[in-house]
């Protein structure tokens, strides 16, 4: 499957410091996006680690001398087990520096991952950053947040209005570098031609609901440009936090989508 890709990095309208990080490592098929947090610019650190440390592993991999770290599942891909070890490898790395370092004491990262290899998409993610699907004119949540809120929407504790109006909402029960050890949530998706993934961090998907967001991004062709006016949206809605969007669409294969391209071209000309 031919990936085409964008991303695009805020800091919002209120915060200082842009604690979020994102990364597309093309040649990887790899795409991340980690939501730092942790005062004195820690929370940089972490995220900034997270995809450092999870693309270094992957590309590692590559060489076949770099061992998986976890249970390796029968059921998912090479990729996506790689994935879910760099994740671990990452949760380590971050932990340790922040007892390494007393300015980095408590830091910590959510984190999105999707790794394509053929028509597969594996989905990893840790904490509240989350991956979307839009196919054929619906978008769909893909991951479930590893939140407060969440948690007790699917206990039926709260409704799911109750849970958008919680204070709590930025409560996340898991990230990366909190603990010795941490649980990836990893899934598998078939790719089709036409598809389009949207990662983002909270900042963007507290501020924009899921009908915006597929207004926005189902309406826009281009995948930079759909980041860039997901990232005004948010900012016109408050941007109340660090804003991150990664958008990966599926255009099937290579040569027959710069044919139409091209195509499309003389057409207008
Ligand atoms: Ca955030």
């Amino acid at each position: 499957m031919f990936l085409l890709v964008a991303g695009k990095t805020d800091p919002g309208k209120c915060r200082a410091n842009n604690e979020d990080s994102f990364s597309l490592v093309r040649d990887l098929s790899l795409f991340l996006v980690a939501d730092g947090m942790g005062g004195h610019a820690a929370g940089e650190v972490a995220s900034r680690m997270a995809v450092d440390v999870i693309t270094d592993h992957q590309r590692r991999g590559l060489s076949g001398r770099e061992p998986l770290q976890g249970r390796y599942r029968e059921d998912f891909a090479n990729g996506t087990n790689r994935l879910a070890s760099g994740i671990r490898v990452a949760n380590h790395a971050i932990f340790q520096a922040s007892l390494d370092n007393p300015a980095w004491h408590g830091m910590g990262t959510t984190l999105a991952a999707v790794c394509c290899t053929g028509d597969r998409a594996g989905i990893a993610h840790v904490g509240d950053s989350r991956v979307y699907l839009i196919r054929q004119g619906e978008i769909r949540q893909l991951t479930e947040d590893h939140s407060l809120v969440s948690e007790q929407v699917r206990e039926g504790l709260l409704t799911p209005e109750e849970a958008a109006r919680s204070t709590l909402q930025n409560v996340v029960t898991r990230a990366l570098g909190q603990k010795e050890m941490v649980e990836v949530s990893l899934q598998e998706i078939d790719l089709r031609s036409g598809d389009r993934l949207l990662v983002c961090s909270d900042g963007l998907s507290e501020m924009v609901p899921d009908g915006a967001l597929l207004a926005v991004a189902g309406g826009t062709k281009s995948p930079s440009l759909a980041c860039r006016r997901l990232v005004d949206l948010a900012n016109q809605l408050g941007g109340k936090d660090n804003i991150t969007v990664v958008i990966i669409d599926s255009v099937g294969n290579r040569l027959v989508y710069w044919f139409k391209r091209l195509m499309e071209g003389f057409r207008r000309g």
